[in-house]
């Protein structure tokens, strides 16, 4: 088990609701990631868990309970969380956001590297079979309500886009694919590694970290309007103009947008509760798919093997 050395605090503004908010990560002695909201009363901890996930249609990962205690926008610090090996801590927070800070996973990441207790192996989860899910059957999922949602902030409801999970055996591949029919991202594709070691950490550091998320300028005032996107600007979103065939901020790779996509699936696959063995291949991804193929991963038992470290507790 491994968790951080110290109280970590920081603070921000929200991604939606742009009010400040104050984290404070905490060492912690049972295995897992939890939650604690402190504004509400008697607020118990929240599983930082797939099984946990409430809601995925606001373009971010919440866990919780939907109208009662619950953490919207966790997967960048999950992410961070993972590749620093910490699979244990409470972290106390008196919002319903996590703070977006740069609005990728590389601030957070600069501001907890140094407090990582000494490590030990995480649990495995090696993939066994492949599992697969598809944006058709997700949309079937939902309320008729959640549809008109998707639709709104998704700007359209693809139904072409899949995630799946396959058998591999040196540590979590991701390969993420973007394809919109617009000039500015196109098809894009990335593909990243992390088997636990000191370079697949830096290689995150390096060439996926610091990406941030994007949208339309016009969705975005649209969304302001309505309370929403609040915590976003300039710096910590890339923000596309209306015939999305530029951006109206500086990109750090032409391919920003597809790289952030590894952050949050990074994010969303360590809400599986351990470090996941297996080939992520993701083709117009979203949140909400990444749970969804959790799910099903964890429906059937011979789709995959738990190892326990040596010497931990299960
Ligand atoms: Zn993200």
């Amino acid at each position: 088990m491994t968790t951080v050395t110290k109280n970590v605090k920081i603070s921000g503004v929200g991604m939606h609701l742009g009010l400040p908010v104050n984290m404070v990560i905490k060492p912690s002695q049972k295995p897992g990631i939890f939650f604690r909201r402190i504004d509400l009363p008697n607020s118990e901890l929240i599983p930082a868990t797939f099984d946990n996930v409430c809601d995925t249609m606001m373009r971010s990962t919440q866990i919780g309970k939907k109208n009662g205690a619950s953490v919207r926008t966790i997967e960048h610090l999950m992410a961070v969380l993972f590749v620093l090996g910490i699979d244990s801590a409470v972290i106390e927070i008196d919002g319903p956001e996590v703070p977006f800070l740069d609005g990728s996973a590389f601030e957070l990441y600069r501001l907890l590297e140094k407090f990582v207790s000494d490590k030990t192996k995480m649990r495995k989860i090696v993939v066994k079979k492949t599992v697969e899910v598809k944006s058709a059957d997700l949309i079937k999922t939902l309320p008729f309500w959640q549809r008109i949602k998707a639709a709104i902030f998704s700007r359209r409801i693809t139904t072409d886009g899949f995630v799946k999970i396959a058998p591999y055996d040196k540590g979590l591949l991701i390969d993420a694919i973007l394809d919109y029919n617009n000039k500015i991202i196109g098809t894009q594709s990335y593909s990243y590694m992390f088997d636990g070691s000191k370079s697949s950490v830096k290689d995150f550091v390096d060439n996926v970290a610091k990406s941030r998320s994007f949208g339309g300028y016009a969705e975005w005032e649209w969304c302001k309007k309505h309370g929403m996107g609040l915590g976003c600007n300039l710096h910590n979103v890339i923000a596309v103009n209306a015939r999305w065939d530029a951006t109206m901020n500086k990109l750090y790779y032409p391919d920003e947008f597809v790289r952030h996509k590894i952050i949050d699936a990074v994010g969303d696959m360590f809400t599986s509760g351990g470090f996941i063995y297996g080939w992520l291949q993701s083709y117009k991804g979203s949140h909400a798919l990444n749970n969804l193929v959790l799910r099903k991963l964890f429906s059937d038992k011979s789709n995959y093997e738990i190892i326990e470290p040596k010497g931990a507790k299960k």
